[in-house]
């Protein structure tokens, strides 16, 4: 297979952790590959796989708006069937709708293709964040270090929607076909597994 090209949307969030996480499970996997932080439609419309990182959705979703060539690059690539792992900004940014418990549905743009709804700040602020080991069987038996940061949680899901994990019978990890979305932050802790997952999407993507 030629060289896998991944992206981070690179607007907002932790992008480059994101890049040194998915280098490291390209290498893992023996596979060549590309992976680098990307923002205009151009090398977007050219990737194989694209992360959204955690950050601030709101930030991320109204900087898209500014930007509309790139969100609809996104959003036809994904409809495609392109890989998209979106971690907890991320995740929200792929859902279909999204509220707070504080302010209730939040009007942010969003990209609409998860079949989920999303409550926002579900754990609390930024200074009750919390690491939890959880159980992915997806990733096999080991469990996986969760690392919460304003974490969202998963409401509502529809019929596509696999639960990947649930964290307090909180749903914390989903996938529908091509879009893997977690609550945590993967690539924050040392355990590749989540980011070799959305991988192994891309080499199925492929198809050569
Ligand atoms: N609370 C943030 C939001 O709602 C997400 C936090 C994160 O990505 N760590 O966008």
């Amino acid at each position: 297979m030629s060289n896998i090209k991944v992206g981070v949307l690179g607007i907002q969030g932790d992008i480059e952790e994101n890049v040194l996480a998915t280098a490291e499970a390209l290498k893992k996997l023996n596979l060549r590959g590309t992976v680098e932080s990307v923002r205009y439609s151009e090398s977007i419309a050219d990737l194989d796989g694209l992360i959204l990182p955690g950050g601030e959705s709101t930030v991320i979703g109204s900087l898209l708006s500014i930007q509309g060539k790139v969100f609809q690059t996104i959003e036809k690539k994904i409809t495609e069937g392109m890989p998209v792992l979106g971690t907890c900004a991320g995740l929200i940014m792929l859902s279909k709708r999204t509220y707070d418990k504080v302010v209730g549905e939040t009007k942010q743009k969003l990209f609409g293709m998860l079949d989920v709804v999303i409550e926002r700040n579900a754990f609390g602020r930024q200074h009750e964040s919390f690491e939890a080991d959880l159980e992915i069987p997806v990733l096999g038996k080991e469990p996986f270090r969760g690392i919460f940061i304003r974490s969202p949680i998963v409401n509502n899901v529809g019929e596509s929607v696999t639960i990947l994990t649930k964290l307090n019978d909180k749903i914390v990890a989903v996938k529908q076909n091509n879009i893997i979305g977690t609550s945590f932050h993967p690539e924050l802790s040392s355990d590749r597994r989540l980011h070799e997952l959305f991988i192994k999407d891309i080499v199925g993507f492929r198809k050569d």
